[in-house]
């Protein structure tokens, strides 16, 4: 079975699986979905008290944690859905119109 990291725009069809189903875990982390923003959250750590909160709901796992403290977004794979503004109970993070980090 081929591994979703040797595919590319040369592979042909007969290469791929069927449905183009993933059946590795882990695969998002080779897709940039940031690319895809069309809004962008902002963290403000003033107000964060690093209750950690925002990071098991991001679905695409964007919100870095190290030594037990968020760090700052990984902008490479957030894809702007909104889901961490909601869910902070501090407010530190609000939305800005536009893709760019
Ligand atoms: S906006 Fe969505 S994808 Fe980006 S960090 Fe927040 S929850 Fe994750
Ligand atoms: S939910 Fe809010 S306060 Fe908690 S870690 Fe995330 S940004 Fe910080």
């Amino acid at each position: 079975m081929i591994r979703a990291k040797d595919i590319n725009l040369d592979t042909p069809l007969e290469g791929l699986t069927p449905g183009g189903e993933i059946y590795e875990g882990g695969t998002a982390a080779m897709v940039n979905t940031g690319s895809w923003r069309t809004n962008t959250p902002v963290i403000d750590f003033e107000k964060c008290k690093h209750c950690m909160l925002c990071v098991p709901f991001c679905p695409d796992v964007a919100i870095p944690v190290k030594d037990g403290k968020r760090l700052d977004f990984d902008y490479l794979h957030c894809k702007g859905c909104g889901i961490c503004v909601t869910v902070c109970p501090f407010d530190a993070i609000t939305m800005k119109s536009g893709g760019e980090a």
